[in-house]
């Protein structure tokens, strides 16, 4: 006998995971994850720097936020399963008045969407927050207390797991080679293990979408960009519980890990491409942005073996691509978070099994995601992107 499911999920990071977790819930369980490597979260989902907000510009990316960081505030409840979510907020800081002007448009977009507890912040709040912060350039910003971090390996295992109980399997080290389509019709994917027949496929591959979208004829503009994290060693020149602080003149941003700190910037001079080394030199270009704002953190020590590198699914507009491909029919995409999959990963699943089981979803105005909007030429337009 051929194996068959009603769903096939390829990848199962956090976003497939939540797919599965999703259908599940809502009665849909002849659901198979395949998975190429041996274990779940060796792709983008365990490099994250696990960073949720729901301080974003669009009004969809606050309401994904807004969904999803409900999801993650009631997590462990729900799915019996920790996310570790730590409201500790995140602080941006402007040093210009057009950076000040934009994040206080975005606090009238954020209210308005019901984000209500994001506060406008003066220089004197930012100081009494993190007092050792460069603050003589600082004139302002924004801070809200709901946004923080989770554990993105512990919540892609908890979709994962409540998903299994209700009857969704897993394939690991079980590669997609192929997806047959007839008639512009999903038929089934061939795997490195066997052929399984499906009328349905969701690709939630990661920074390896494009490639699973082109096995099945069809486009996804989603391209590989990677993104470099440094840890210090322990260092208790900072306090032991702050928010994510961004620096917005240079885009540094940094929080608490630990003992340590872990340090963010996202290099400008990045080309896409599927790199995930680490390189050394990363370290002084990093550091020289943390000494600036955070004068102590010239004195934090870094282990470059410790710092590591991993890959943002990039689209042209910054957005994710959520939604049925309009030429394969039963080819769904969930894909493109562009350095937002892990705090949207809640919505996402949610959005994407409604979409599946239902055609549409009440969460989210989800056709300003759908993918013909690169034909179409409708981009959204994000520039809170970390
Ligand atoms: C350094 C860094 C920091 C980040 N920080 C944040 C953050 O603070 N907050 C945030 O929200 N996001 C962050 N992100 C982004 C986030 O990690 C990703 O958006 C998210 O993990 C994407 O999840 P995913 O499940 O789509 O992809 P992945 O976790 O990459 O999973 C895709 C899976 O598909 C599998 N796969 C691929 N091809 C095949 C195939 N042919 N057959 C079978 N399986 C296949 C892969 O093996 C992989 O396991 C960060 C990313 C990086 C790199």
């Amino acid at each position: 006998m051929a194996e068959t499911a009603q769903v096939v999920i390829i990848g199962s990071g956090i976003v497939g995971s939540s797919v599965a977790y999703h259908l599940a819930e809502q009665g849909c369980t002849d659901v198979l994850v395949i998975e190429r490597d041996t274990h779940q979260g060796k792709g983008s989902t365990g490099k994250s720097m696990g960073g949720v907000r729901a301080q974003f510009a669009t009004p969809v990316n606050i309401q994904m936020s807004r969904y999803s960081i409900e999801f993650f505030s009631k997590f462990d409840e729900v799915v019996g399963h920790p996310a570790d979510y730590r409201a500790h907020g995140y602080l941006f800081c402007a040093t210009t008045d057009r950076h000040l002007d934009y994040l206080k448009s975005n606090r009238e977009k954020q209210l308005k969407l019901g984000v209500k507890e994001v506060q406008l912040v003066t220089r004197d709040d930012i100081v009494s927050m993190v007092p050792q912060l460069r603050s003589d350039d600082i004139i302002g910003g924004t801070f809200c207390p709901t946004d923080g971090f989770v554990d993105p390996h512990s919540v892609m295992m908890g979709f994962m797991l409540k998903a299994r109980e209700r009857g969704v399997r897993l394939w690991l080290d079980s590669e997609v080679t192929g997806i047959d389509v007839e008639d512009g019709t999903i038929r089934g994917v061939q795997t490195s293990r066997e052929f399984v027949s499906c009328p349905t496929v969701v690709n939630a591959a990661g920074a390896w979408a494009a490639r699973l979208a082109t096995m099945a004829g069809s486009k996804l503009p989603v391209e590989p960009l990677r993104r470099q994290l440094v840890p210090t060693e322990p260092f208790d020149g900072l306090p032991k519980r702050f928010p994510m602080v961004i620096d917005m003149s240079t885009g540094f941003h940094f929080r608490r890990e630990g003992k340590g700190i872990l340090l963010a910037w996202n290099d400008p001079e990045e080309k896409p491409g599927f790199k995930t080394d680490f390189d050394t030199s990363f370290i002084e270009k990093i550091l020289t942005r943390a000494a600036d704002r955070v004068p102590v953190l010239a004195d934090a020590e870094v282990n470059p073996r410790r710092a590591w590198a991993g890959l943002y699914e990039m689209t042209p507009d910054h957005h994710a691509i959520i939604g049925p491909a309009p030429e394969v029919k039963g080819l769904y995409f969930v894909n493109g978070f562009s350095g937002h999959g892990v705090m949207h990963s809640p919505a996402s699943g949610r959005v994407t099994a409604d979409l599946i089981l239902h055609g549409h979803t009440e969460i989210i105005d989800a056709d300003c995601l759908s993918v013909e909007r690169f034909e179409t030429g409708q981009l959204l337009e994000e520039t809170a992107i970390l």
